[in-house]
């Protein structure tokens, strides 16, 4: 498995079914001695979102990299069925000389792509974000909003099957946040790639998902599950909603018990 892929811009539509994350028993013990992980089941199949929150040094990261190839389990099956992943982390990670453009085309770039064919797949994943008009602005120049549609797009260059994100929008102020919330999920109806996400609000979590996933304190396990019901792509009223608030309320309940 690699983390990297060719850009694929006229890709077929991938298919809705099958499991592309198939975690079992995996466990993550450092040279140090610290136990980030305890026997993790955890899948993720086409079409699913799937959101883990936990608290801080459970072993999201440590997770993630193992999804992404970056680390390898120390014990247990970590099976990632597809090479087309998508990496999104807290920081944006542009390159400061670079515009905006130049940033997107990075990945395709470090692949070997034409440079034709980066230029067409960034023209069109800068179009998707919203970033359109500022192809050649520097990151300086962009807001925290603006530098994470930007880090988003760089990775829809290698249109991935399996999409992973580090709290992407931890950073940013509310407002900001759920606006690149609803973003995202239009992303996620319209290219069909599934989902992997970490985050500290539970009502990010929720209002994501299609299913949350509980994490107790270190060394991380999953002590809840909780499928989310609503339609996609999501109706931001859907935050004031009683049923919005009731689910929001066990997952933080679970959270709670899981660090005690
Ligand atoms: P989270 O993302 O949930 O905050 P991390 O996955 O980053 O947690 O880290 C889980 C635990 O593993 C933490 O206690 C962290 O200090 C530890 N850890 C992470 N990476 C390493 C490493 N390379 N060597 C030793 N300990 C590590």
């Amino acid at each position: 498995m690699t983390t990297t892929a060719t850009p694929r811009p006229s890709a077929p539509a991938p298919t809705t079914v099958g499991t592309l994350l198939d975690f079992r028993d995996v466990a993550m013990r450092f040279p140090n001695g610290t136990v980030a992980l305890e026997g993790v089941d955890l899948t993720v199949d086409r079409g699913e979102f799937v959101t883990v929150v936990g608290p801080s040094g459970c072993g999201k990261s440590t997770l993630l990299r193992i999804a992404s190839g970056l680390e390898s389990a120390s014990a247990g099956r970590a099976e990632v069925d597809t090479d087309r992943i998508g990496y999104v982390f807290q920081d944006a990670t542009l390159l400061p000389w670079r515009n905006v453009r130049d940033n997107v085309e990075l990945l395709a770039e470090l692949n070997g792509a034409s440079k034709a064919d980066r230029r067409r797949a960034a023209a069109e994943a800068i179009d998707l974000v919203g970033l359109s008009g500022f192809e050649r602005s520097l990151p300086k120049e962009l807001s925290g909003g603006m530098k994470m549609r930007a880090s988003l797009a760089r990775s829809l260059t290698l249109d991935p099957e399996l999409f992973l994100f580090d709290e992407p929008f931890g950073a940013l102020d509310e407002i900001t946040r759920e606006r690149l919330n609803d973003e995202l999920l239009r992303l996620f109806v319209e290219k069909s790639f599934a989902g992997l996400f970490i985050t500290h609000s539970v009502s990010e979590a929720v209002y994501l998902s299609t299913r949350v996933i509980v994490m107790s304190g270190r060394p991380g396990g999953i002590v809840g599950e909780f499928d989310v019901p609503f339609p996609m792509p999501r109706d931001p009223d859907l935050r004031f909603t009683p049923e919005f608030a009731e689910l929001v309320g066990e997952v933080s309940h679970a959270l709670r018990e899981g660090h005690r």
